[in-house]
């Protein structure tokens, strides 16, 4: 990647106005909540989201929280039942992420949810984070601002000393009150899927005892086969064997292209959507190769897990 000037950010009105400047074309800025610093990007921009990725150096694609300024925001993409709309009224804006089912024109970029029919979602309460919601008017992915496998970064100069040359800009907020990521909930019925800065006890002063272990399709880690399409995988494929349907990557013939420029980021930002594309024509997928470097590692991971057999 080539490296770029990256903006230390006011906070105050100048700062926040560029910092909504940066998502609206489809950059990535670093800005605190109460949990962590977030490394925001433009949900609905798949290019954007697959930045975020490639900034971390992620080697996978887990599914990654989406920030709004309300509860109102939220249910334009998520469908809030009883419960989730007793810990929304109870706690939000908080250090609570609600994972749900997705509602339909969601608009969501399907990297945002890695493929799922369901989206984290959360509601931060630092004032500069709402500022900056608020401002841009639309759905912020953000995961901790910090290299993959880093701590996660409570300051500005945290998310500097991982990120600069890598991102847009980060609004310097100071320290960040809680320091400790989201608690995530989710899965009918409700059960914990990250313990984090709000406490289980008052979770379940709210709604009662949370389910013991989470369902298959929410619970991250166990989502292996859930990434499988219904038919077969091959990997590194140069061509289609005769039924097969090709997923293409650079300059070939092919049924659908990641990239036929070749570019990661691209290639990263398509990858769900062709799936699901190739997997509703119900015919075994050829998927050429993609090199193992970049996001091509995250790429990989998926599709080893789609071609895993099962
Ligand atoms: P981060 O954004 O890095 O703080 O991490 C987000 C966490 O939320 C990860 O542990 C994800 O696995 C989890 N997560 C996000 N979306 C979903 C989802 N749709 N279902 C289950 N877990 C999710
Ligand atoms: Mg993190």
């Amino acid at each position: 990647m080539n490296r770029i000037d990256t903006q230390t950010l006011h906070p105050n009105a100048q700062g926040i106005a560029a910092a909504v400047a940066v998502l609206g074309r489809g950059g990535l800025v670093g800005f605190p909540t109460e949990t962590v610093y977030g490394l925001g990007g433009d949900a609905r921009n798949g290019r954007a989201v697959a930045q975020i990725f490639a900034a971390k150096g992620r080697p996978s694609f887990n599914p990654l929280i989406v920030h709004v300024p309300d509860l109102e925001a939220a249910r334009r993409f998520a469908q809030f039942d009883d419960t989730a709309l007793q810990l929304a009224a109870a706690f939000w804006p908080a250090a609570l992420t609600l994972v749900l089912p997705l509602v339909t024109g969601h608009g969501l970029s399907p990297l945002v949810t890695a493929g799922l029919e369901t989206v984290a979602i959360r509601v931060p309460a630092h004032p500069l984070a709402q500022q900056i919601l608020r401002a841009f008017d639309g759905p912020v992915a953000a995961p901790s601002a910090n290299l993959s496998g880093r701590i996660s970064p409570t300051k500005a100069a945290h998310v500097l000393a991982d990120l600069s040359g890598i991102i847009d800009a980060v609004v310097d907020g100071g320290g960040c009150p809680v320091g400790l990521e989201s608690t995530i909930i989710g899965g009918e019925p409700p059960a914990l899927l990250r313990p984090g800065g709000i406490a289980v006890e008052q979770i379940e002063a709210i709604i009662g005892p949370l389910a013991k272990r989470a369902n298959q399709i929410t619970a991250p880690g166990q989502l292996a086969s859930h990434y499988a399409p219904d038919a077969s995988v091959r990997l590194n494929a140069n061509q289609a064997h005769p039924g097969e349907v090709l997923l293409g990557f650079g300059p070939m013939q092919s049924d659908l292209n990641l990239s036929v420029s070749g570019d990661l980021i691209e290639a990263a930002a398509h990858l769900f959507d062709h799936l699901h594309r190739l997997n509703a024509l119900g015919q075994p997928i050829a998927v050429a190769p993609i090199p193992d470097k970049g996001l091509g590692r995250a790429i990989n991971d998926r599709l080893r897990r789609a071609a895993a057999p099962r």
